[in-house]
């Protein structure tokens, strides 16, 4: 079968220019739309993603701050740093960088960031403001799903759709955002009993639980379309995803790439998110 590749790219390239030009208009009337990421580890995947958001903040005009916690900060700590960004009006967006320090639960500290500075969704709040279908940044991550299928044309509305994990980053969010499209949704995890034959009774398959080659050829019904949100380490140091993509590519109708695919989706819309921020918070 012809699988179509569900590149970002394109998707990114056109958030992008909306982003810089939106972006450049606040610089005009004032100053650049801020973001500030808080850092509270030593790892470098976290290292190398907080480089990448810079760059990417860099190259849309939007000013990109790092506060560096240190790897032992306690939760009080991070806590008072996000609660000191969330009341500086010269600060329009706030990211906490996982992972946290041993013993803090993202939880415990998130609630602290203002969810109109909560660019990513990750706070209790703006978590539950999407459950409840109300406005909010939702998680990135989760929204990239939505647009990457939209920009392709895949229809949503009464569609089946198993996700395969249900973090609070991913899976949760995401199956939120589904509902809000009218998809019918079903949420797998570690105790979910035969995955292969939950997964290939749906249309589309996103899978999200950072175990590369998880979803195989039994796991995809014959024409279904597979996102991969996963991103692992490859065998040869670069990223793969959580399909197993040569069985999948034979058997689905559409299959997003790792790399290219959901990534470059999600961080332009975190840089919309901010220039989104700054507008309202700016307009007010
Ligand atoms: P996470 O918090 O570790 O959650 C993983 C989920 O997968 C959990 O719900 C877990 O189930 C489930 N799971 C684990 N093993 C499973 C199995 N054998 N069968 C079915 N489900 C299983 O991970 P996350 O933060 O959601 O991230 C998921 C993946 O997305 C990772 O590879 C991460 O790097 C990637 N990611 C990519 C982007 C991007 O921009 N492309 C952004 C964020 C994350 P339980 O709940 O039962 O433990």
């Amino acid at each position: 079968m012809d699988t179509t590749s569900l590149t970002g790219k394109e998707l990114a390239a056109a958030l992008n220019a909306d982003t810089k030009q939106r972006a450049a208009a606040l610089t005009e009337r004032g100053s650049a739309p801020r973001l500030v990421l808080v850092v509270a580890n030593d790892d470098p995947a976290s290292g190398w993603y907080v480089g990448s958001l810079r760059r990417a903040a860099d190259r849309l005009g939007i000013a990109c701050d790092t506060v560096d916690l240190g790897a032992d900060a306690t939760a009080d700590a991070i806590r008072a740093e996000l609660t000191k960004l969330s009341g500086d009006p010269a600060v329009d967006a706030v990211m906490l960088q996982t992972p946290l320090p041993a013993g803090v639960a993202l939880d415990d500290v998130s609630s602290a960031i203002a969810a109109a500075k909560d660019v990513d969704g990750v706070s209790p709040l703006s978590l539950g403001l999407l459950a409840a279908g109300l406005p909010t940044f939702p998680p990135a991550t989760a929204e990239a799903v939505v647009e990457l299928a939209k920009h392709h044309e895949i229809p949503l509305a009464g569609r089946h759709v198993a996700v395969v994990g249900r973090s609070n980053v991913v899976g949760k969010p995401l199956a939120q955002l589904l509902l809000a499209e009218n998809a019918t949704v079903t949420v797998c995890h570690s105790r979910t009993v035969d995955l292969p034959s939950v997964t290939s009774a749906a249309d589309i398959v996103v899978a999200a639980v950072g175990r590369a080659g998880l979803i195989t050829g039994e796991h995809v019904r014959e024409g279904a379309v597979v996102i991969d949100v996963g991103t692992n380490e490859g065998p040869d140091g670069g990223i793969v995803g959580d399909v197993d993509a040569a069985p999948v590519r034979g058997r689905a109708g559409a299959l997003s790439p790792v790399p290219g695919g959901v990534g470059p989706v999600t961080t332009a819309l975190l840089m919309r998110h901010v220039v989104r921020a700054a507008e309202s918070g700016r307009a007010e």
